[in-house]
């Protein structure tokens, strides 16, 4: 049996973020229409809570595959000596059930997540939007940015980190990887003043953005707070926002921020308009007018992770790039 092995180098070199945001359009589209199959993740939390393993399996039907990612995430891990998401996606053909390919889990994850808060953004930003703020420093804040500067003409970019010395690093590196003036900001309140487009990026298990503090007309991409137990966003912006989502089933039961909204008695369910691959086809309205709030709430799934792994595999086969490994 034949098996790639695409490093985190390949799967760099082989999915541009434009290309990949486009695929997460066919990506949600497919998961709105029911062309995948997504069962909830499970998460093996280490006994002494040192860390945790995610284990997210999925199925697509076009291409037909299927496969797990899985990833380890140690809160105390420092770049750049580790990722904060350590791990492989292994992919599957659905024919006889070969393993095709192994690919590095923490580039897919930082691209594929970037790239799927880039088509919430390209479908409910404003189309002028064009100032940009970004809280937290980290992997994900990297590949929003870049995610960011593909679907808008960013005029203004502001960064806040929780140690100011992390975003002004951030600053000077991003600014010089892009091209592109990079302010930071004291406070989060600071970051988002006048912005048309935040994105949340943090491991805050408490609320760090206050609705109070956003201007009318916003789109907020919100990333960090991936399970039930965190809010990263506080209920006021939940509530003032249109509420869409990658995966509705999951939002209901691993959405912090919607859930503790929800607690709080500051919305319904009914809050959550639409799943993202039902405005991307259509079928539901995102943003209705300039002075809307709109809200994407991440929570990742595996069907982002399989047709990113699918692509980069088909890529590498016509490349000869990565490695065959005769198992
Ligand atoms: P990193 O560790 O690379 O970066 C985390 C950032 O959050 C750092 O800037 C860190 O600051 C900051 N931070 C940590 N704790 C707090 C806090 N209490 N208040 C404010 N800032 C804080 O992680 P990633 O960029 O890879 O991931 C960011 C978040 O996104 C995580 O919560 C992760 O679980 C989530 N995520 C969501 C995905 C999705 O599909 N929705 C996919 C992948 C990740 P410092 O350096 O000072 O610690």
């Amino acid at each position: 049996m034949e098996v790639r092995l695409l490093r985190a180098a390949d799967v760099r070199r082989l999915l541009p973020m434009a290309a990949c945001i486009d695929l997460m359009e066919r990506t949600m589209i497919a998961v709105a229409e029911g062309r995948a199959f997504v069962p909830l993740r499970s998460m093996l939390v280490l006994p002494d809570k040192r860390g945790v393993m995610g284990i997210m399996p999925g199925y697509l039907r076009e291409p037909e595959c299927f496969g797990i990612k899985l990833l380890s995430l140690m809160p105390q891990n420092k770049p750049p000596h580790y990722s904060s998401h350590l791990g492989l996606v292994l992919l599957f053909e659905a024919e006889h059930g070969q393993l095709l390919a192994l690919l590095d889990g923490a580039s897919i994850t930082a691209l594929r997540t970037a790239a799927a808060s880039g088509l919430a953004t390209r479908l409910l930003a404003r189309p002028d939007a064009a100032d940009l703020a970004i809280l937290g420093a980290g992997e994900q804040a990297e590949s929003h940015l870049e995610a960011m500067l593909s679907v808008r003409r960013l005029r203004r970019v502001r960064v806040w980190a929780r140690d100011p010395a992390k975003s002004e690093a951030f600053a000077q590196q991003q600014a010089a990887r892009h091209g592109v003036a990079i302010e930071t900001a004291p406070t989060v309140r600071a970051a988002v003043a006048g912005a048309d487009l935040v994105c949340t990026v943090t491991k805050a298990r408490e609320p760090i953005l206050e609705g109070a503090w956003l201007s009318d007309g916003v789109h907020v991409n919100a990333v960090g707070s991936s399970m039930a137990s965190a809010a990263e966003i506080d209920g006021a912006t939940v509530a003032r926002a249109r509420l869409f989502v990658d995966r509705r089933e999951s939002t209901v039961k691993e959405g912090g921020d919607y859930l503790a909204a929800l607690r709080a008695g500051l919305i319904t369910p009914a809050h959550i308009l639409g799943e993202i691959g039902e405005v991307a086809n259509g079928s539901k309205a995102g943003r209705l007018s300039a002075a809307d709030v709109t809200l994407y709430k991440s929570l990742g799934i595996a069907a982002q992770d399989l047709a990113a792994a699918h692509f980069l595999l088909e890529q590498a086969r016509a490349t000869g790039l990565g490695q065959v490994i005769d198992f």
